[in-house]
């Protein structure tokens, strides 16, 4: 008898995320050996283009030497400190960096942002967020304050915490008894806010600032301005809601609201932190900088699990005084210095291979393959893209009869050696910033191929 296989194996005894039991079947896990660049190998030593960056971590791919050598020096020196009571060059280099490279405001001098709270997930770093405004509400005996605005359709991450702020149904609703009682606000519909007509280079127009869906969130925030602690958005793409992408000018209507009714601002840069917008921040495009912004996915570079909660300068007075003051929050791997060290090596890589500045580029030829492929297919029933992120959504009429209409995307493109997860109807590609032309043709190329092959003309 032949000995199991490493996915009989893993059937036996793992339970994946996002993955249904009944799936397993139909699209076993691959075995993965090696990854460099965007590209996958697998056991057989078939390879893979990676489209989506490994859940939209991978920013200047897989295995970068300069991150897995910083990985290599820390862990030889100190793999680990707790961090209550203790610090070190890693955690304390990595924040004077992120302090001095966050959103600012027009004309400031000074950086924005005061104060870094290391975690080790995206959802931790919301629950330090939405904690770090409440508890300065209560501190400041602002009792009322106590409930989170968020936008439908919005992601935020799975703990209980984040999930109440979470806009889409569909998220909340195994868990609705648990959940803490948020507001959701409307957010502009992506067929009449494509991002077509952004010049990821230039000035930004104010998409989405006059839309009806603007109207209807600022008057909401106004009526609930009392109870309400802060707005929770991810500014520019909400990722996890279909690629959906609000507008610019969306985002800074809610921004200056929210600063006019003391009600604070969280940022949920996880996914679109690092460039992925075309700036290092998604929030750089806005005119007024969030109070606190959430960091993690591509913070390592896509390496390791880090998060970060920027908070701005000055927040933290009113946790001063008695140790009764203090927040009362604690991860035990808080600012873990390998993960330090390979996020301070990530953002190395942005100065010495110019990341930003080669993103223009890059994001053209993007744009350029997906209006050509939009044009080319009528099952596309709209496309959208902000810096180097494109999506295509498809006729769901068309496709498979059972249902599945993201899966049987993503297998026929497996089949083809590309990784590709679509979000249900809506295909997109997330690759790392340094992907090659060659690269993405052959995505684009995949991506016209499985359209055809799954939802037929
Ligand atoms: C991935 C993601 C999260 C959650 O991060 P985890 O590390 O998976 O907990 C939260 N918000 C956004 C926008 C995300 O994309």
């Amino acid at each position: 008898m032949s000995a199991p296989s490493l996915v009989e194996r893993d059937r036996a005894a793992l339970w994946h995320p996002a993955t249904h039991f009944g799936d397993l079947e139909r699209v076993p896990p691959l075995a993965i050996v090696e990854a460099r660049g965007a590209w996958l190998t697998e056991e057989s030593g078939r390879r893979i283009l990676d489209g989506i960056g490994s859940w939209w971590t991978s920013v200047h791919g897989h295995a970068h030497p300069r991150i897995v050598a910083a990985i290599q020096d820390q862990v030889a020196r100190l793999d680990h400190v707790m961090f209550a009571g203790f610090t070190h060059a890693p955690a304390v280099e990595l924040a004077e960096r992120l302090l001095e490279l966050g959103p600012r405001e027009p004309d400031a001098d000074a950086p924005f942002y005061g104060k870094v709270f290391y975690s080790d997930c995206g959802s931790a770093s919301i629950e330090v967020a939405l904690k770090l405004s409440y508890q300065s509400r209560v501190l400041r005996g602002q009792t009322n304050k106590r409930r989170f605005a968020a936008l439908q359709n919005s992601y935020h991450g799975e703990t209980l915490g984040a999930l109440s702020v979470c806009g889409s149904p569909a998220w909340r609703e195994p868990f609705g008894a648990l959940l803490s009682d948020a507001l959701y606000l409307p957010t502009p519909e992506p067929a009449r806010h494509e991002h077509e007509d952004l010049d990821f280079r230039g000035p930004c127009p104010e998409l989405g600032a006059d839309s009806p869906e603007a109207e209807r969130a600022v008057a909401t925030l106004e009526a609930h301005a009392d109870e309400l602690t802060a707005l929770i958005v991810e500014p520019l793409i909400q990722c996890a809601g279909r690629m959906r992408m609000p507008g610019v000018g969306f985002y800074r209507r809610l921004a200056a609201a929210c600063r006019r009714l003391d009600i604070h601002l969280i940022a949920d840069e996880i996914a679109v932190g690092f460039g992925r917008t075309g700036r290092l921040f998604a929030s750089e495009w806005a005119e007024l900088a969030p109070d606190l912004l959430c960091l993690s996915k591509g913070l390592s570079g896509g390496a390791l699990p880090l998060a970060a909660t920027l908070i701005r300068a000055g927040f933290e007075a009113d946790f001063h005084g008695g140790p009764e003051r203090s927040f009362a929050h604690s991860h035990t791997f808080t600012g873990n210095p390998i993960t330090c060290a390979a996020a301070l090596a990530s953002l190395a890589v942005f100065d010495e291979e110019q990341t930003l500045a080669r993103l223009p580029e890059r994001i053209e030829a993007m744009a350029w393959l997906r209006r050509e492929l939009a044009e080319r297919h009528p099952q596309v029933v709209a496309h959208r893209q902000a810096g180097l992120v494109a999506a295509f959504v498809v006729d769901r009429a068309r496709g498979p009869a059972d249902g599945r209409l993201g899966l049987a995307l993503r297998e026929a493109a497996m089949a083809r050696d590309v990784l590709l997860r679509p979000l249900h109807d809506a295909l997109y590609w997330m690759p790392p910033l340094n992907v090659g032309p060659d690269e993405l043709e052959r995505l684009a190329l995949v991506t016209s191929e499985i359209i055809d092959e799954v939802l037929p003309r």
